[in-house]
């Protein structure tokens, strides 16, 4: 089968690979219809991680299962699913309370399982013809009949839509509550989808890239451009001084080729100082533990310093983590179905397989225009 493959920083080609196929009892195949390239990939392709070469990238994956193992009952060959990125088991006690992106058995040892991502366990990716989906009866999430008419909306389940809602679940946003969001990329997006959808008062999105910003405009947000003034000054004066009740973090690690390491404490220390005393902060951004190539000695171990005295003096909150996606998939598909969220609208690209190489370029630098791009491999 053709699959995106690592083959070491910066550089991913299509490449034939030996077909996805069942291994475990419990296991399905997808045929692979839309997979999605994320800002969680570009911590492996700029080559900050331990991702080995060789391995497939991609874990945004919808498709229909085309070949089920003899222990899985639930899940029928033609059904078409979503698969959440994270891998869960469904029986530890991680996944028996809802926290499916720690699943204890996926990846043992380690803080939880996904596909084709450096340090949570050897599984393919599914940027590739097909995708073995373990345990799926319990990670296949089945579509509704409208699952062909809404996939780009559907396909948004397998992450950023469930990431960017729990980045307001973590924050602790209530209806009638403002939030600030820092990063305009798809999961700081899908962050100001959510908080629209859940009734905030006022949601602020943070940026320094205008395309995504009139995006988050689009969506009834109010866009807050930090290279016009201090993000931080201009949600104080349309808070009248006071700050957000919740603030959500997503950035995460960028890279120095484009951002400067600055951007991780500086996105820590605003929130701290745009978010009201006593505020919540979720934090979804991915702080990689290793950059070798980093000019900062922080950075360089995925660690950063942001100002801690100025958090306990508000007696402020801070929830972090991978999003539990299984948590909220079900639910989200609701409302995609009943028309009431559509987080395709942020898709800037939708793309053949073979193009993907190139999509890597253009969103790993942010290049104007290159918001959220999916990928169709049967096309
Ligand atoms: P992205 O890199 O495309 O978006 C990040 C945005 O932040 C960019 O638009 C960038 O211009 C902006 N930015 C950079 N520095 C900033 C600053 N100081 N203030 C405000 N904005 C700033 O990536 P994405 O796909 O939106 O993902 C964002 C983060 O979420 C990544 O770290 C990704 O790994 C992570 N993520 C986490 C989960 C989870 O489960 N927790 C899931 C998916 C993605
Ligand atoms: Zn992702």
């Amino acid at each position: 089968m053709k699959a995106i493959v690592y083959n070491g920083p910066r550089d991913v080609s299509v490449q034939n690979v030996p077909d996805a196929k069942i291994e475990k009892p419990t296991d399905a195949v997808v045929r692979i219809t839309t997979t999605n390239i994320c800002g969680s990939d570009l911590h492996m392709y700029e080559g900050r991680t331990s991702m080995e070469t060789g391995r497939v990238f991609g874990h945004e994956n919808l498709g229909e299962v085309i070949e089920v193992g003899a222990g899985v009952d639930r899940i029928k060959v033609g059904d078409r699913v979503c698969l959440p990125f994270n891998i869960g088991c469904g029986f530890c006690e991680n996944c028996e309370k809802g926290l499916t992106g720690f699943c204890l058995t996926a990846n043992p040892g380690s803080a939880g399982a996904a596909y084709g991502f450096a340090d949570m366990g050897s599984y393919q990716g599914g940027q590739a013809e097909l995708l073995r989906v373990p345990y799926a009866d319990f990670n296949c999430l089945v579509l509704p009949e409208d699952a062909q008419e809404k996939e780009n909306d559907y396909v948004m389940l397998s992450d950023i839509f469930p990431t960017g809602w729990h980045a307001t679940e973590l924050a602790g946003l209530m209806p009638g509550e403002s939030i600030a969001i820092y990063g305009a990329g798809p999961v700081g997006l899908m962050a100001a989808h959510a908080a629209m959808i859940k009734g905030a008062s006022q949601v602020f999105v943070v940026d320094n890239h205008p395309d995504r910003l009139k995006l988050a405009a689009q969506m009834g947000a109010t866009p807050i451009n930090s290279l016009e003034k201090e993000a931080v000054d201009q949600i104080l004066n349309l808070t009248h001084g006071k700050g957000t009740d919740r603030g959500c973090e997503c950035v995460g690690y960028q890279c120095c080729d484009n951002h400067g390491h600055e951007a991780n404490h500086l996105t820590m220390n605003n929130l701290v100082a745009s978010t009201k005393a006593t505020g919540g902060i979720g934090v979804v951004g991915v702080f990689v533990p290793q950059d070798p190539g980093a000019k900062n000695e922080l950075a360089k171990e995925g660690k950063m310093a942001f100002d801690f005295g100025a958090f306990w003096f508000k007696g402020q909150q801070i929830r972090t983590g991978q999003a539990n996606v299984k948590a909220y998939n079900r639910r989200l598909a609701e409302l995609i179905h009943h028309d009431r969220a559509k987080p395709s609208q942020i898709i800037s690209h939708s793309l053949k397989l073979a193009e993907g190489p190139d999509a890597y370029k253009h969103f790993d630098a942010r290049d104007e225009g290159w918001t959220k791009v999916i990928l169709k491999p049967a096309a």
